[in-house]
């Protein structure tokens, strides 16, 4: 069955991160994997990411009935890019305002960043309030210029954020020695501290997971969605689709494409709106003087260029994940080969680039000689879901009635999805768009998606 499948569909040999390596025993990771799938369904979901799991989970939170909510996966649950982040909840407090502001005008990029303080305070209080077991960290977070150039870059974009009336009291601002000192770095230039936390993302959308198949969802894995075509005849729902899977056919009235990078596959509509890119994460054990006492208690970015830059996520066990672009020049990584569907790669250079980025942070030049059982543990690839204007696709899909979408979000979703999920399960029960609170700038609409495709005609001529 999976050797005719689609490139463009997630691939089954993708490599296991170091998220699904130490949660092997979840016990619904193949949840009926070898069952045909229910004949129908209230409301289908296809993906089992943070943003499927979660919009299924307020579905059921608002009153729809367990029984009434089928997930279905292409392959084990939370096996997406919410299976293989970096680990970061980490809100973007100042640093992509010019950018967004450049293509959605001030307000909606000052409500893009207000949106993910949002979130990280959603995140926490989930995590609270249900006793969810994910090494959720609150801590500090920075953004470290590592060259001039990029230091310039950052002053700039948090002055633009400031004068348009952005809220920066939850920044701090260093330079010199005392941002040396503040993030650990000895080549810091300046640094940018706000708040985020550290997270096992695939622990979180597991609860989650589990708690919506408690309450009587249903979850179906290892079944790649390949077709969704109109209903001929009403079933008992009035379903208006059949979503065809190689295990059956489920006639629904609702679809929910929660699909991230191959929400294109489904919706060839959006084929040039929304690409999908791969990106290597890679998890150490630290040396002596980051381990201990000196373990690192907080999280950040190290940039040095806009392309080049580092993610350094501390975790609660004494692990360091780092993620981001290493280094454009690589001989064995070119953009190209970025451009991909194939999360079962990984580069030994990319892993290796990290590594002596983060013997770099260690202080006692004597300590970066590594024992046997430090340095890299683990390097996993993912594939993030770009889209062309930056901000996620939500809302129904127009043309398409009974068919809505949660996904694109640029290598970033951990800081978005809590709010756009929820938002988006309020739209399927009937509330209004003001109601989820959500930028407007992320509502899917014909138009956005036509908008891009005259500007890249017009690029071209
Ligand atoms: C390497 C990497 C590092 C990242 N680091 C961070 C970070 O530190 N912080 C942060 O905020 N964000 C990060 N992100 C981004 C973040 O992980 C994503 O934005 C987020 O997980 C998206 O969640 P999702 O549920 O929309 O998508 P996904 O988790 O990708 O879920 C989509 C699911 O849909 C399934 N699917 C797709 N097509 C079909 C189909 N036809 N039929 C059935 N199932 C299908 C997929 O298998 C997948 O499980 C990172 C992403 C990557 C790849």
């Amino acid at each position: 069955m999976t050797k005719t499948l689609h490139p463009s569909l997630p691939q089954p040999s993708s490599t296991l991160s170091h998220w699904h390596r130490t949660t092997r025993s979840f016990p619904h990771l193949h949840a009926n994997r070898l069952a045909p799938v229910p004949t129908s369904t209230k409301y289908l979901v296809i993906g089992s990411g943070i943003s499927g799991a979660l919009t299924a989970w307020k579905l059921i939170e608002s009153g729809v009935k367990g029984e009434d909510v089928l997930i279905i996966e292409a392959r084990e649950a939370v096996s997406g890019a919410s299976g293989r982040n970096a680990g970061h909840v980490r809100p973007d407090s100042f640093r992509g305002f010019p950018g967004y502001a450049a293509r959605h005008g001030s307000e909606q990029a000052k409500k893009i960043l207000e949106n993910e303080r949002v979130v990280l305070e959603n995140v926490r209080q989930f995590v609270k309030e249900h006793n969810v077991d994910s090494d959720f960290n609150y801590m500090r977070t920075f953004e470290v210029a590592l060259t001039e150039e990029f230091a310039d870059i950052l002053a700039k974009a948090f002055e633009e954020f400031k004068a348009a009336g952005g809220d920066t009291s939850h920044i701090k601002f260093y330079e010199g020695e005392e941002a040396k000192r503040e993030t650990r770095v000895p080549t810091a230039i300046s640094a940018y501290e706000s708040p985020a936390a550290s997270n096992h993302p695939a622990k979180l959308v597991q609860w989650i997971l589990n708690d919506f198949v408690t309450k009587g969802g249903k979850l179906w894995t290892h079944c790649p969605v390949t077709n969704i075509v109109p209903a001929e005849k009403s079933n008992e729902f009035g379903s208006r689709w059949n979503v065809q899977t190689p295990r059956g056919v489920v006639a629904t009235e609702t679809v929910i494409h929660c699909t991230n990078a191959h929400a294109a596959y489904l919706l060839p509509e959006i084929s040039k709106f929304v690409t999908p890119r791969r990106s290597q994460v890679n998890s150490f054990v630290p040396p002596l003087s980051l381990s201990g006492e000196d373990t690192l208690k907080h999280t950040m970015a190290l940039r040095y260029k806009p392309d080049h830059f580092f993610s350094v996520n501390s975790l609660k066990n004494g692990m360091v994940v780092l993620g981001g672009t290493g280094t454009r020049s690589t001989s064995d990584q070119s953009s190209d080969d970025l451009i991909s569907f194939d999360d079962s790669k990984y580069s030994d250079k990319l892993a290796q680039n990290s590594l002596n980025e983060l013997l770099g942070l260690c202080q006692e030049p004597d300590s970066t000689s590594l024992r046997h059982g430090e340095g890299l543990d683990h390097a996993w690839t993912g594939i993030i879901g770009m889209t062309a204007d930056n901000a996620p696709l939500v809302g129904p899909i127009e043309g398409l009635e009974g068919q809505w979408i949660c996904a694109g979000f640029n290598g970033h979703g951990m800081a978005i999805v809590f709010t756009c999920a929820p938002g988006l399960a309020k739209l399927i029960s009937g509330q209004s768009w003001e109601d989820t609170g959500l930028p407007e700038c992320f509502q899917y609409s014909t138009e956005r998606i036509r908008r891009h495709a005259r500007q890249s005609r017009e690029s071209t001529l």
